[in-house]
């Protein structure tokens, strides 16, 4: 991305330049790299997960100016289409060239849902047939990809970045020596500002200040909401002239929640996106702290499911968590892992799938005392063999293995 004629970014404040303007009613293309700007391969070793320089994530496309955008306004965005590197089989060394990956984050470097059962680094490599995946690592499976981007948002006014640094400083403060860290403050190293050139007093505020890109915020941001879909509409508050909407991160498939940290299908390609104004629509809507969306008609169905449920105890160690979500749907994606190894495949693999494949989690209750209940459906048509339970047991075979560290 540094190489590009007008760079990319990958902080957010409000100081970097827009790199194109359109008006609303436009409808235009932007080409995105993947989201660690390609520093991983086609090849059988995790050790490009383990090694990989998380300060230059999200590369970011944009921003894009939105003639007439003032504060106070709803973006509207339709996500019109979108997919990889085009034509759709162009091959090459970059993630979205006719491949993309699923990545286990180690837990020293990124860390992911969990962390504390699968600390080291993993991956899949999947390869693209058209809308459908396979992979050469979790052999038995093949889905069609519910494509959609990661990450696009607005700009952050100078106000709301401020917010943003001082809530997430005292949070790392009630722990600042955690492994992974709590949330991760503005770090100067590997910053990119678009066309601001590196030294310059301007370069080096948005270093100083700039909000890094992982959690979404009140200006969009990193939702990884699959249903971001081709036919989404999104509505993004405005917090500064012309809104600077930028983004990327694009994935070809993710199961909710995108477990692993990495765990969609990450990929470079295309978003055509079409663009407008409701002049005022932040107040005339209640809309403030929060974009709201109408989830993409464009996707797979599936009529089938294996549902796993979990609830907010730690079995291991006979602990009741009070209504915690997070613990329950640990549990369900455990509870997952143990049934899909008893068909072949290592934990490392089932959590790989878990992540990319299109996996529906829910809250489903959160009021019976003491225990929150998440459930994992899992769609049963993306295996090629019978993955149902019955009395003759799992259809066992050897199903090889994930990439690995060496
Ligand atoms: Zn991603």
């Amino acid at each position: 991305m540094t190489e590009q004629v007008v760079p990319g970014h990958n902080r957010w404040h409000p100081d970097i330049p827009v790199a194109a303007e359109v008006n609303p009613g436009d409808e235009f293309r932007v080409e995105c790299r993947e989201w660690t700007d390609a520093q991983l391969g086609n090849n059988d070793s995790a050790n490009d997960v383990r090694d990989v320089a998380l300060d230059r994530c999200h590369m970011l496309s944009g921003p894009i100016g939105i003639r007439g955008a003032e504060p106070g306004d709803l973006l509207v965005v339709d996500i019109l289409d979108l997919g990889p590197c085009q034509p759709p089989q162009e091959t090459g060394p970059a993630p979205g060239q006719g491949w993309g990956y699923t990545g286990v984050f180690a837990k020293v470097n990124g860390g992911g849902f969990l962390t504390d059962y699968f600390p080291d680094a993993y991956k899949a490599i999947w390869d693209f047939h058209g809308q459908r995946a396979t992979s050469r690592h979790l052999p038995g499976i093949r889905y069609t990809g519910i494509t959609h981007p990661g990450l696009f948002g607005t700009a952050p006014s100078a106000d709301l970045l401020a917010k943003w640094n001082e809530r997430e400083r005292a949070l790392i403060a009630t722990d600042p020596d955690r492994v992974p860290p709590l949330a991760l403050p503005p770090n100067e190293s590997d910053v990119l500002a678009g066309t601001l050139s590196a030294g310059s007093s301007e370069f080096n505020a948005v270093a100083r200040e700039g909000a890094r890109t992982v959690p979404a915020r009140e200006n969009g941001g990193n939702h990884d909401i699959k249903n971001f879909s081709r036919g989404s509409r999104v509505l993004y508050p405005v917090h500064v002239p012309g809104a600077k909407f930028s983004g990327g991160d694009l994935h070809f498939s993710q199961g909710d929640g995108e477990i692993t940290f990495c765990g969609a299908i990450e990929m470079g390609g295309f978003i055509d996106f079409g663009v407008d104004l409701i002049k005022g629509g932040m107040a005339m809507y209640g809309v403030t702290t929060n974009p709201v969306f109408m989830p993409g008609n464009v996707e797979p169905r599936y009529t089938e499911f294996l549902s796993f449920v979990g609830v907010s105890v730690d079995h291991d160690t006979n602990t009741n968590y009070y209504m915690d979500a997070t613990v329950a749907y640990r549990r369900a994606c455990l509870n997952a892992i143990e049934y899909l190894k008893k068909f072949g495949y290592s934990g490392e693999q089932a959590y790989l799938l878990l992540g990319s494949a299109p996996i529906e989690g829910r809250i489903s209750g959160i009021v019976d005392i003491p225990n929150a209940c998440c459930t994992l459906y899992l769609p049963t048509a993306i295996f090629d063999f019978d993955v149902r339970p019955t009395a003759a047991g799992p259809t066992t075979a050897n199903r090889g293995q994930c990439a690995v560290t060496s």
